[in-house]
């Protein structure tokens, strides 16, 4: 908004512009004058043709000289300032206090900072209504003297840099409103007192400004300032700057940065000094946090044991510790400040790891030089992670694991790359040799001659050999990684012997396999030994022996199991045929041949043991001795071939006659014995009558046409506990005898003697 005042009361003021600003800040600045002048202000570009103009009589309200560069203001003033003047108002683009004291030392009549949120359209109309002068007197004549007291106090206060201006004896004279609000203390407070010290510091003492009055001598400046970097103004005889902090001022203190400059009258005395401050404070908190950090990152990477590189945006090395110049053989001195760093590790021309980040490379980049080694990281934005094998590092071949970050301002923008690297060596080779020894036992397995498989802690099948995939028919792709083993040997789902090594539960093992001639191992300690017959596998079952012993770490934890199956059943089949053939021979042994009863020998064996038993449980036991009668006689007549038919029929009627437990004997030629445990002798004496009877009535034909009945004669007796096989034997025999004597085909009881025979 153009000030409403300049408008109306002077709608044409006369304006002259000297633009020395960039062009883009010249339109802005052009724009406000052509408000404040209400039409086109004349614009010249060179200072030169604006003296030029004003010596040929042209006329102005006031001269605007705007720019960004101090200096080049300076001198286009200096140009102008050859002769009489209109008031002149400098404007800045930029901020610097030297150039506006040294402008408004100069003699510009006020000197104005563009601020850059527009208001400085405002101040601009204030300050050019205060230089020009009331419209009566404002066109004067070339040469009239300008009131400099007034004058100077209209710079110092229109000055948007805190300034101050005191005498030759150290009394305010000035005290801008910057300085008011700077300090806090009102120009009414302190102008006409020496008391300006007082915002700075806690008891009186000299401000710069004094200094410069009292002479400016380098002692008394550096007694009071030499610590404060202060300095003698390079541009401008008799001034000083400084900074400082001021303990007491505002809140916890404030930076300063203050100049002071000597105020001379027409003979060059000097008749005062003019001091500026400016509030640096939020600067030099940055700057002391930049330190800070940068301290701190320093120490952070110095002080690491992980091999730290930092590079900056140019890709130069700016941090280089210690761990990496053992790492990389190569000194922090000879590293920092140098980009080449990538020909000396990988021994020819390419990036590092941290140039490719810093320069935002993509995957597809990264992979250029990596291959498949690299990584993005999952959780950090812009940062990959590499493993690679360095042949040539000064230690020798060594694996790197290495990361690159990128390093950001606080806006965002990356400023450089940070780089760690890692010797993880050991590591590697540590996997390698596992590798390899996995390897190593995956053929062992596989190539074992013995079906085996393997299983993990988690019970899955990590192994499973070409042995078993035959004897199983299950091929070990359908099974690793699975937990389904159980399925190449049961119908339903189950434990196999590994498992339960696995789980170490004896519990199980005896649900599952108790009745299956399982045993502990006697080698390998936690293992197991079983066989039995899987009714589901094969075609029509298989016997399987099987062990399983668990694998352990080294710290002797149970990981995994490994079982081992054999295919049993041809051995089996064997053992069984053998038993057999075994069972036939003994059975033939004691058999007789013709007659297909017990042999003599047998018997003399059971006899033994039937006579033990019954001593044993006071059973008691019957003995039937049975002899054909006259038989010679009938091989006489019918031959031995029919006598052998005799025998035969003669066994048949004994088997036909006798209960399950009783025992029958051909004992001789033609004579046979039956024993009859748990039997008594009128049980004993029934059955060798039924015997008799049966045998008398069985009809034999030796010859065609020929029909004979053969006869025997039967001694039956008891067992006496305590007596001899040959007293019992030859008791029942005397029963045989007896019935011989008393015409045959009878039965003779011999009850045993009541006391045994001593
Ligand atoms: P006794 O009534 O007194 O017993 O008259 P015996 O003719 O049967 O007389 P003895 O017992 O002394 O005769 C036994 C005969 O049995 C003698 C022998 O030729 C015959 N013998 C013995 N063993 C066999 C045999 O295995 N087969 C045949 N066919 N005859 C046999
Ligand atoms: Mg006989
Ligand atoms: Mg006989």
């Amino acid at each position: 908004m153009p000030p409403a005042a300049a408008q109306a009361n002077d709608p044409a003021m006369n304006l002259l512009l000297l633009d020395l600003l960039s062009p883009d800040l010249s339109a802005t600045v052009r724009t406000a004058l052509r408000t404040l002048a209400a039409g086109t202000p004349r614009a010249f570009d060179a200072a030169a043709a604006l003296r030029r103009h004003l010596d040929d009589g042209g006329t102005a309200d006031l001269v605007v000289l705007c720019g960004d560069d101090g200096e080049r203001l300076l001198v286009a003033y200096g140009e102008l300032a050859a002769g009489a003047l209109p008031p002149t108002l400098a404007i800045s683009g930029g901020d610097s206090v030297e150039a506006a004291v040294r402008l408004l030392k100069a003699g510009v009549g006020a000197y104005l900072v563009r601020d850059g949120d527009g208001c400085w359209q405002e101040r601009l109309a204030e300050e050019a209504a205060a230089l020009v002068a009331p419209p009566a007197r404002r066109r004067r004549p070339k040469a009239e003297a300008v009131d400099d007291r007034h004058r100077l106090a209209q710079i110092v206060d229109g000055c948007s840099v805190a300034t101050f201006a005191i005498d030759h004896a150290h009394r305010v004279t000035h005290w801008n409103r910057a300085c008011v609000a700077l300090t806090g203390i009102a120009a009414a407070d302190i102008v006409g007192t020496d008391g300006h010290w007082r915002p700075f510091y806690p008891e009186a003492r000299p401000c710069m400004a004094d200094l410069v009055i009292d002479g400016g001598s380098e002692d008394a400046v550096l007694r009071y300032y030499g610590d404060k970097r202060c300095r003698r103004s390079p541009l401008l005889a008799g001034t000083y700057e400084a900074e400082d902090f001021f303990p007491n001022f505002g809140d916890g203190g404030r930076w300063l940065y203050f100049t002071a400059a000597p105020i001379t009258d027409g003979r060059g005395r000097t008749i005062g000094a003019i001091e500026t401050l400016q509030d640096i404070t939020p600067q030099k908190r940055a700057q002391e946090a930049l330190h800070a950090s940068e301290g701190l990152l320093r120490q952070i990477i110095d002080g690491s044991s992980v091999a730290t590189f930092v590079i900056d945006r140019d890709h130069t090395i700016t941090h280089w510790n210690r761990a990496t110049e053992i790492l990389l053989g190569r000194s922090a001195s000879d590293a920092i400040g140098a980009r080449d760093i990538a020909r000396h590790v990988y021994k020819e021309d390419r990036p590092l790891l941290a140039d490719l980040v810093l320069d935002g490379a993509d995957e597809a980049e990264i992979a250029r030089y990596y291959g498949s080694d690299y990584r993005r990281s999952a959780s950090l934005d812009g940062v990959f992670e590499v493993e690679s094998l360095f042949p040539d590092l000064p230690g020798g071949p060594r694996w790197l694991q290495f990361a690159a970050a990128p390093l950001r301002d606080a806006s965002g923008r990356t400023i450089g790359a940070i780089e760690t690297l890692i010797d993880i060596s050991e590591r590697k080779q540590a996997e390698e040799r596992r590798q390899e020894s996995e390897r190593r036992l995956a053929q062992i397995v596989d190539g074992s001659a013995v079906a085996a498989f393997v299983i993990d802690r988690a019970h899955r099948v990590t192994h499973w050999n070409r042995a078993c995939a035959a004897l199983t028919g299950v091929p070990a792709r359908e099974v690793i990684g699975t937990s389904q083993q159980w399925r190449a040997f049961y119908p339903t789902e189950r434990p196999c012997l590994a498992d339960l090594v696995v789980d170490g539960g004896s519990g199980q093992l005896a649900r599952y396999y108790g009745d299956k001639r399982i045993h502990r191992s006697r080698i390998v300690e936690g293992g197991y030994e079983a066989q039995d017959f899987f009714p589901a596998f094969g075609s029509s079952g298989r016997w399987l022996y099987f062990t399983a012993a668990p694998l352990r770490n080294a710290r002797g934890e149970v990981v995994g199991a490994i079982e081992t199956l054999q295919d049993i059943t041809e051995q089996k089949r064997a053992e069984e045929n053998l038993r057999r053939s075994e069972e036939r021979y003994r059975l033939l042994s004691i058999t007789d041949g013709m007659t297909g009863l017990y042999n003599a020998r047998h018997f003399a064996q059971r006899l033994g043991e039937e006579m033990d038993r019954c001593q044993r449980y006071q059973h008691s036991l019957a003995l039937m001795v049975m002899d054909v009668d006259n038989f010679k006689r009938f091989n006489d007549t019918w031959g031995h071939v029919q006598g052998d038919q005799v025998l035969i029929r003669l066994a048949e009627c004994i088997v036909a006659c006798l209960r399950r437990s009783d025992q029958a004997f051909r004992y001789g030629g033609e004579e046979f014995v039956v024993l009859l445990p748990e039997t008594d002798m009128e049980e004993a004496v029934a059955a060798a009558e039924r015997l008799c009877t049966m045998f008398a009535n069985c009809e034999i034909s030796p010859a065609a046409g020929n029909s004979v009945r053969c006869t025997a004669s039967i001694g039956v007796t008891t067992y006496v506990p305590g007596e001899s096989p040959r007293d019992f034997v030859a008791r029942a025999d005397s029963g045989t005898y007896e019935a011989k004597r008393l015409g045959k085909n009878r039965v003779i009881r011999i009850p045993p003697p009541t006391a045994p025979a001593a």
